[in-house]
């Protein structure tokens, strides 16, 4: 968490929506006013005392100031304990603070699930345009500068929007692989073309998330009410190809069962070939715990030389610390986060490398002879290479099969297996929490019928306008 003027001096390079924000509106000559930046590993519900200590500090920055306009960059998908749509409460108490009369753009994630009261409060929503997402730092660019044009113009907003009975995980929908790929263009030529529109969003949803309704949704900004009309067209035009694209979304990706994956794995071993295995199941960057041992198993058994991580582990990772490099140690990983001693496994093996990690804290491989095991003290997404290369392992080595704690695969790791001759990166179909099999998910608010669990499920062709607020 950051807040105040931390947030603009100290931007780390991260190239977050914020930093596009705050370098359009800096360039436009506008006195910035910075309030609060919260981020997290995804990891369940957020704590209402979480939630609750983050509302309190952002509102207390809005306290007694007055201002021409506000960017709110939001995931578009947080849930908190004992709060049904914290998002939606958060942009309410924003919008009072605020006042009716002051614009406010909103950033979102492609899988965001925005809700009516988040939509009824904000002007207007920006998503990013591409999975993995590549677009962040745009993203912030272009919500500041329909805030920008919002001010000067005079004329606020309005939204066409339509919600769709369909979940997808967002390994379905890749924005480089079709038939996502298409619908996106279509989004981005009609917002470009179409006079009158401003951001068009495609959000994915989430579908992780036990809420009501996690699933894909149209956003179409129209510039005023006078673009009321096409806007409205535009989402249902979109809405109706996202639907009948729906089995295609589903077929648009392999998903490996791992009794497929390990004779794969065999294979690219043999003829070097190197081979990134996705374990999606216990995705952390989707929320899952990270600490699933069942790859780490089989592999085992399978004798096939790989990389494993990271597994998140505390007393592991801490134990491994005190050892020091070079020890042996007989160690417990597994079963942590998740409290299910029954994923855990007990391994052996020499402290092989030692490495600190801002999301994942103190790292460790272990390096059993067959197996290079990473182990982390927090959970933490595997988003750059870097973090393999930190602990000695080379990310383009052929010698040993890669399993990553991930969905599809991040940016920097995606350009690397496009880079190396023959390289390749599939998905396991792993169980978990955030399992693409999304039947094995004991869902108990979502709301039905939904595409894919109920082939009942229809779109009814409904889409909705937002009037310009004032
Ligand atoms: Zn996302």
């Amino acid at each position: 968490m950051r807040e105040g003027q931390d947030i603009v001096s100290d931007r780390r390079g991260h190239g977050s929506e914020m930093d596009g924000a705050i370098e359009v509106l800096a360039a436009y000559g506008a006195q910035l006013h910075p309030t609060l930046w919260a981020g997290a590993t995804p990891g369940g519900e957020v704590t209402a005392q979480a939630y609750l200590t983050i509302r309190d500090r952002l509102l207390s920055h809005l306290e007694g100031i007055e201002v021409d306009g506000v960017i709110l960059a939001l995931h578009g998908s947080s849930t908190v304990s004992a709060v049904t749509d914290a998002q939606g409460e958060l942009a309410e108490y924003v919008r009072a603070a605020v006042g009716r009369d002051v614009p406010i753009v909103a950033t979102l994630d492609l899988h965001a699930t925005p809700s009516d009261q988040l939509l009824n409060q904000l002007d207007a929503f920006v998503a990013y345009r591409t999975a993995p997402h590549r677009d962040v730092y745009e993203t912030g660019r272009r919500a500041a500068e329909l805030l920008i044009r919002i001010i000067d113009s005079r004329r606020r907003p309005g939204l066409a929007y339509a919600r769709l009975p369909l979940l997808l995980p967002g390994e379905m929908g890749q924005t480089g692989s079709e038939p996502m790929a298409a619908l996106a263009h279509a989004a981005a030529t009609l917002e470009k073309t179409v006079p009158g529109m401003g951001p068009i969003s495609l959000a994915q949803g989430f579908p992780w998330a036990d809420t009501e309704s996690p699933g894909a949704s149209v956003l179409v900004t129209a510039l005023d009410e006078s673009a009321r009309e096409s806007a409205c067209a535009v989402a249902r035009m979109l809405a109706d190809a996202y639907w009948r694209l729906r089995d295609g979304f589903y077929r648009s990706v392999q998903v490996l069962p791992v009794a497929a994956a390990l004779p794969m794995a065999q294979d690219r071993l043999r003829s070097r070939r190197l081979l990134y295995l996705l374990d999606s199941g216990d995705n952390p960057t989707a929320g899952a715990p990270a600490d699933d041992t069942s790859m780490l198993r089989a592999l085992t058994e399978w004798n096939l030389p790989a990389v494993v991580g990271a597994i998140a582990d505390a007393p592991a990772a801490q134990t491994a610390w005190q050892a020091g490099t070079g020890a042996r140690l007989e160690l417990q990983v597994g079963g942590q986060p998740s409290r299910r001693p029954e994923v855990a496994t007990t391994i052996a093996g020499r402290v092989a490398a030692l490495s600190t990690h801002p999301e994942g804290g103190r790292m460790v491989r272990i390096s059993t002879g067959t197996l290079e095991v990473l182990v982390s003290e927090r959970r933490m997404g595997m988003r750059t290479p870097d973090i393999l290369a930190d602990l000695g392992v080379d990310p383009r080595s052929p010698d040993r099969v890669i399993v990553l704690k991930s969905g599809y695969l991040f940016p920097e790791f995606a350009d690397l297996v496009q880079e190396v001759q023959g390289a390749e990166s599939v998905l396991l179909a792993t169980p978990g929490a955030c399992s693409l099999d999304l039947r094995q998910l004991p869902y108990r608010r979502l709301r039905r019928p939904v595409f894919p669990l109920d082939q009942s499920a229809v779109w009814d062709r409904s889409v909705i306008w937002r009037p310009p607020l004032s």
